[in-house]
């Protein structure tokens, strides 16, 4: 074998694939069409529960470093209504102003870190697989080659080649609209007003915020101290773009045009993108020895969700593909990706497509449905649940087993964490991506119990303020596999732990 697990596509997806993968003991190799990084501006950021995730890898830090902006309050568009959740102590929706390209050299550099092999400028072209392993046709510098592993992941992107030669279904629907967003300076010959509305010679004004016309929207965000504004279209429109094909000036200038009727003078661009909405989902997310995630898996119809579904698809899928090549996987625990993963992207295509029925709207009907559901997020409680629900972080994976804590299946929350050797977090000892039995009771017949499995689980004992459970079963992507509380007495905590330590983590 040339590789435990072929990766195709060194987008975020694939890289946070790759690296998971080093942390877990297995040789990754990442096959990318592109010989060079690319700089196109997709993704402006990054948000939601991939976030903590990250935190948890001990990489947030760098991340923040590399931000180009403020880190912006926690406020989203959903679907053209504004949530705003800075009323909320602890709102459960971050983001980062991190652009792909600075985000895709920091996964890469962090892959590089941990010794995976990125071969840029190799094009997979085939792919095959029998019981054994998968063949993978390649297109490199040199000519075509061929190589061998155990597992493919496609990580190819929304037109992905892997899923198409799989022959897995990618059903849903293209809506017929275009955003066209820009960063971008002005010349002198139009100013910017004190309210932040622009007077463009031989127009009149054009005010700020978001004009709905009958051919499409339009939006402007402007302040008189600064010579770059933000302008914003939608457009219905059904042409098919490829989004490595960049936007240029004139395109942005003729669909202000169209949808405005206003030539507005631009000067130099900082930013131009250009993007379309898609809701599609893979039928399934493996088959036999091949396997999708992000993008390749999944496409949602509004933005600000990709990234944050893409790059915990691969935290959920590395640390099984692992126990699969080490040879401890229990049986089925690899198709728990599709079905955990699978499950997440629905929630996900549930609320973006709520997001298109709001937004695309343009009669009085759907006016009144924006306003009311603006009035519903006045609120505390819809207002965190939107928070949690956008985030990702609401998510609750179904459990196998009989015995089901409430927080089994839940991402596990940073405890602080007292020990012996001094204080520490959940956060910390998940740098390293092994699973963890947390004991916040000192549950010595829980902790005997599962010494069995000491080679794969990580066992410390700590106190906690606050504590959520006695003991937690932490999996490397965090999400808990069992817990347990006070009340459940030792001669059936004990069997209970065993269960889940087998399902889990396989037999001793
Ligand atoms: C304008 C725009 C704005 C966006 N804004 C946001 C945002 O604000 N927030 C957000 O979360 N998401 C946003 N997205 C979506 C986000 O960019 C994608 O979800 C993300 O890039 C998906 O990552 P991925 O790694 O799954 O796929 P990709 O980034 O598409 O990476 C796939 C990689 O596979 C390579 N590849 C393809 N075929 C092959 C092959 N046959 N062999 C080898 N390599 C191959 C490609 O060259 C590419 O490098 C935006 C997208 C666009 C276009």
């Amino acid at each position: 074998m040339d590789a435990d697990v072929i990766v195709a596509g060194a987008g975020p997806t694939g890289l946070m694939l790759a690296a998971e993968l080093r942390l877990a003991g297995v040789r990754p190799l990442v096959l990318e069409r592109q010989p060079q990084r690319r700089d196109t501006p997709k993704a402006g950021g990054l948000g939601g529960q991939i976030l903590q995730l990250l935190g948890y890898r001990g990489l947030l830090e760098r991340l923040e470093a590399a931000c180009t902006d403020p880190v912006p309050a926690p406020r989203f568009p959903f679907g053209g209504v504004h949530v705003d959740l800075t009323r909320l102590t602890d709102p459960p929706m971050h983001a980062l102003p991190l652009p792909q390209p600075r985000l895709e050299r920091l996964l890469e550099d962090r892959a590089g870190e941990l010794g995976v092999d990125v071969r840029r400028g190799h094009e997979v072209t085939g792919v095959s697989q029998d019981d054994a392993a998968v063949i993978v046709d390649v297109r490199g510098p040199d000519g075509p080659y061929r190589v061998t592993g155990r597992y493919l992941v496609g990580c190819d992107g929304a037109r992905s080649r892997v899923r198409d030669r799989a022959g897995i279904p990618f059903p849903g629907t293209a809506y017929p609209e275009v955003n066209r967003l820009a960063q971008i300076t002005l010349p002198d010959t139009v100013t910017v007003l004190g309210n932040g509305d622009l007077d463009v010679p031989g127009f009149g004004a054009i005010r700020a915020g978001f004009t709905r016309t009958d051919q499409g929207l339009f939006g402007l965000g402007a302040s008189p101290d600064s010579k770059v504004v933000s302008l914003y279209t939608i457009e219905d429109e059904s042409t098919e773009y490829d989004d490595d094909t960049p936007m240029t000036v004139a395109e942005l200038q003729d669909s202000v045009r169209r949808v405005l009727g206003a030539d507005l003078p631009v000067g130099e661009p900082l930013r131009l993108s250009r993007f379309t909405f898609k809701a599609r989902q893979a039928d399934r997310y493996r088959d036999g020895r091949i396997l999708l995630a992000g993008d390749a898996a999944h496409l949602f119809p509004a933005t600000g969700v990709a990234l944050n579904a893409g790059m915990l698809d691969a935290v959920n899928l590395a640390w099984k593909l692992a126990a699969d090549v080490h040879g401890w996987a229990p049986t089925g625990l690899l198709d728990t990706y599709h079905d955990e993963r699978r499950l997440a992207g629905e929630r996900t295509m549930l609320h973006t497509q709520a997001q298109v029925a709001l937004r695309r709207g343009h009669d009085p009907a759907a006016e009144a449905l924006r306003e009311v559901f603006q009035e519903l997020l006045v609120d505390e409680q819809p207002l965190r649940r939107m928070g949690a629900l956008v985030a990702g972080s609401d998510i609750r994976y179904p459990m196998s087993g009989s015995h089901h804590h409430s927080l089994a299946g839940t991402f596990a929350p940073d405890l602080t964490l007292h020990t012996d050797q001094g204080t520490t977090s959940v956060a910390e000892l998940m740098h390293t991506a092994r699973p963890l039995l947390l004991d916040l009771a000192d549950r010595p017949e829980l902790r005997e119990r599962a010494q069995d499995w000491k080679q794969h689980v990580e066992i410390h004992t700590a106190t906690t303020d606050d504590r959520p459970a006695d003991v937690l079963l932490i999996r490397p992507d965090a999400h808990i596999a069992w817990a347990t509380t006070i009340d459940e007495p030792a001669d059936s905590a004990v069997p209970a732990l065993r269960e889940a330590l087998s399902d889990w983590f396989g037999t001793p």
